[in-house]
């Protein structure tokens, strides 16, 4: 087998890395989820980890992880989402200064909560510039250090300690079922488990109107798309990354998808019989195993909620019809 980018050592030490400053999210049961479905279901609840997603493991880990020069110079990142969030509040605890790349147009509450993490901002017109060449320039001119929001080994790492707690606090599964935007989850877990629940079968979950990984799992190289119309914003991505790509072809089953309507449905299910906010892309693995995309009667079934960052007003537009 060829080498991937990482390996579970990688995940060892990130996870001590970040012990001692990430939260160590719940496992929660459901049991009217266990009885729809006929299997034991086990959400590794990720909606509550610091700055509402998993994105603070990877981010965490990839910043504690620079030079003392590095550190003086800075972070950049560019993301409207929860990536931005991540490195901003992970270069805050380690005291690095951070600039984010953000859209004109990114939602108000996401450039403030960006800023209340300390985080510079710059920001650029999306139908006119390109945010990866800004974020590079800034690089090139600061001497920053640049992190991608998944096709990067230390993310890969600091995401894959989400399935080591899992499969640590849940004991061995038969099947797991992680949310795939870039792929710096589905690889990072995908490696925990093969080393901490061998006989486990991976599934990546996508939306359907982006379903770019399925057609590049299924193909055998990675497929480019349009930036997909789905509410799963966190999975709006166009390609898998070219490290996350052969850890998914290694340990990867197969790549399903759910539609838009069957995410609504999941965060209203999370939201009345769990009590939870979940945000859509949060949703992908609870919509697929509520849905039974993949059969899970009579299995040991992990699910990764990956996120509750979501406005309360779009939340109850969302699921005010359902
Ligand atoms: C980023 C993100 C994803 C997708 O993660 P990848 O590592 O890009 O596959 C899924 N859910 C949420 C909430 C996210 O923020």
């Amino acid at each position: 087998m060829s080498t991937l980018a990482i390996s579970f050592e990688d995940i060892q030490r990130a996870h001590e890395t970040i012990r001692t400053v990430a939260h160590r999210t719940p496992v929660l049961r459901s049991s009217t989820a266990d009885s729809m479905t006929g299997a034991q279901l086990f959400f590794k609840c990720e909606n509550f980890q610091r700055m509402g997603a998993f994105k603070f493991r990877g981010a965490y880990n990839a910043i504690a992880s620079f030079s003392p020069a590095q550190r003086r110079a800075g972070v950049v990142a560019f993301s409207s989402g929860n990536h931005a969030q991540g490195i901003a509040l992970a270069a805050r605890l380690l005291e690095v200064p951070a600039t984010i790349v953000m859209p004109y147009d990114a939602p108000k509450a996401k450039l403030e909560a960006t800023r209340g993490y300390g985080a510079q901002i710059v920001q650029y017109d999306r139908y006119t510039e390109d945010r990866e060449r800004i974020a590079q320039a800034l690089a090139t001119e600061r001497g920053m250090t640049l992190i991608p929001p998944y096709d990067d080994a230390r993310i890969m790492a600091g995401q894959g300690t989400a399935a080591k707690e899992l499969i640590e606090d849940a004991g061995p599964l038969d099947l797991l079922l992680v949310c795939l935007g870039g792929g710096g989850l589905l690889s990072g877990c995908a490696v925990a488990t093969r080393a901490l629940s061998p006989a486990c079968r991976i599934i990546g979950v996508e939306p359907e109107a982006g379903n770019d990984g399925q057609l590049s799992l299924r193909s055998g190289s990675i497929v480019h798309i349009d930036t997909p119309a789905t509410i799963a914003d966190g999975a709006q991505t166009q390609h898998l990354g070219k490290l996350t790509f052969p850890v998914i072809q290694a340990l990867v089953e197969d790549i399903v998808t759910v539609t838009d309507a069957q995410l609504i449905r999941a965060m209203a299910f999370a939201a009345s019989r769990m009590k939870m906010l979940v945000e859509p892309t949060g949703c992908l693995a609870i919509a697929a195993a509520l849905n039974q995309v993949v059969p899970i009667k009579g299995l040991r079934v992990g699910l990764l909620v990956s996120g509750g960052n979501i406005d309360l007003a779009r939340f109850a537009q969302l699921v005010q019809g359902d």
